[in-house]
């Protein structure tokens, strides 16, 4: 028996290593390592399948977050609310810039940023007075949008921009719409084991706004005016390799073709498989998921992880501490309380789950949790 893989990137490469092999070699005997046309190739089609009417490739996720933020000129004495269950990088973007991540907390059956707690903290945070609401940045946590029925309204009638980080949302669904088509604007991460990934650090920012994404196509490249060698703004080096746009557009074609397919699969296989009293990810009508993860709820959690890894099966803790208890942010104020979080902390744990997920390997996780539950 080998060994189960969390994510198993190996046998993506096995079935896809022809195509990705010949995209790789193109790329090296064209010797277009920087904006060679697969870029923009890959932005065109990436747009295309979101619905947005741009798409910007970048260097990762978390330059996609800074430069929308840098974009709308969010600074110090900004509040800007952020899901407190969530990956580091969603908050941290905000305190780089000098503003203040303003934690919320989430529903603890999507893992997603609570409207109601939203609200409160907006108007906790005026109320208080020192700082000025200016953007929200739902998270589309584990591959499942947002709540943007709730959240856009809010944010509207509070005048908030709107910044949906898809880093692991991307092929997700609300209302049929696709994920990084809510809000102002969108921005995903091409990391690895992201949904959709490529080989090293790459990221896209998506918006229907003309006048932000000339201004981000310029701070990508050195600030750069009509062409390259004219400088109208202090600005950054970030882009995506055409060696990752050349693998992306391979794994792009896998991924619409049958990996979303295949990885909702698995999902229901757990759904409807997994021991009925176990907490299992909740996706409300109307919603889909791109399964970035397949998180479970459980008791004396650590414990379970140990056996399951002395059992040959991997899993993940995302995330094992709120945002609000990080040591970078000591001192950071609570402007709500974020029980949900706290309380899923404790119990989160994330199962193999991947696209090429075999019978046998499923079956494996499966029984496991049939005798320890
Ligand atoms: C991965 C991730 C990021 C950062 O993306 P990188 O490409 O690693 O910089 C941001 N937000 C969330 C929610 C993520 O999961």
């Amino acid at each position: 028996m080998s060994t189960m893989e969390f994510r198993d990137l190996k046998a993506q490469y096995r079935q896809l290593k022809d195509k990705i092999d010949q995209a790789v070699l193109q790329v090296m005997s064209d010797c277009n390592f920087i904006s060679g046309h697969q870029v923009t190739e890959l932005e065109d089609r990436l747009a295309a399948y979101v619905g947005r009417k741009h798409c910007i490739a970048c260097g990762n996720g978390t330059d996609a977050l800074t430069m929308v933020l840098k974009a709308w000129g969010i600074g110090p004495g900004d509040a800007v609310f952020v899901p407190d269950f969530t990956f580091f990088a969603t908050a941290e973007v905000v305190a780089f810039e000098g503003a203040v991540p303003v934690c919320v907390d989430v529903d603890p059956r999507t893992f997603n940023m609570d409207p109601a707690s939203l609200e409160q903290a907006i108007r906790a945070v005026k109320a208080e007075g020192t700082l000025v609401p200016k953007v929200v940045i739902p998270v589309d946590l584990f591959g499942l949008p947002a709540d943007y029925r709730q959240i856009l309204p809010i944010a509207r009638s509070y005048n908030l921009l709107v910044l949906e980080d898809a880093a692991q949302g991307f092929g997700g669904t609300l209302d049929g719409k696709q994920a990084c088509s809510f809000g102002d604007a969108s921005t995903t991460s091409f990391f690895p084991a992201k949904p959709l990934g490529c080989y090293g650090d790459g990221g896209a920012i998506f918006t229907d706004d003309d006048e932000i994404a000339a201004y981000i196509r310029s701070f990508q490249v050195h600030g750069k005016g009509s062409h390259k060698y004219e400088n109208v703004r202090i600005g950054w080096n970030s882009r995506l390799d055409t060696m990752q746009a050349a693998i992306l557009l391979v794994k792009l074609d896998a991924f619409q073709e049958y990996e979303l397919s295949a990885i909702q699969d698995v999902a229901s296989r757990y759904d409807e498989s997994l021991p009925n009293d176990m907490e299992k990810p909740l996706i409300p009508e109307g919603f889909s998921s791109s399964w970035a993860q397949y998180t479970v709820q459980v008791e004396h959690r650590d414990e379970v992880q140990q056996y399951l890894k002395t059992k040959g099966i991997p899993t993940m803790v995302y995330y094992p501490k709120p945002l609000h208890e990080q040591s970078a942010f000591d001192g950071m104020h609570n402007y709500v309380a974020c029980p949900n979080t706290e309380y899923l902390c404790r119990r989160v744990l994330s199962l193999p789950m991947h696209p090429y997920m075999s019978n046998d390997e499923f079956r494996q996780v499966n029984d496991i949790f049939q005798i320890i539950l």
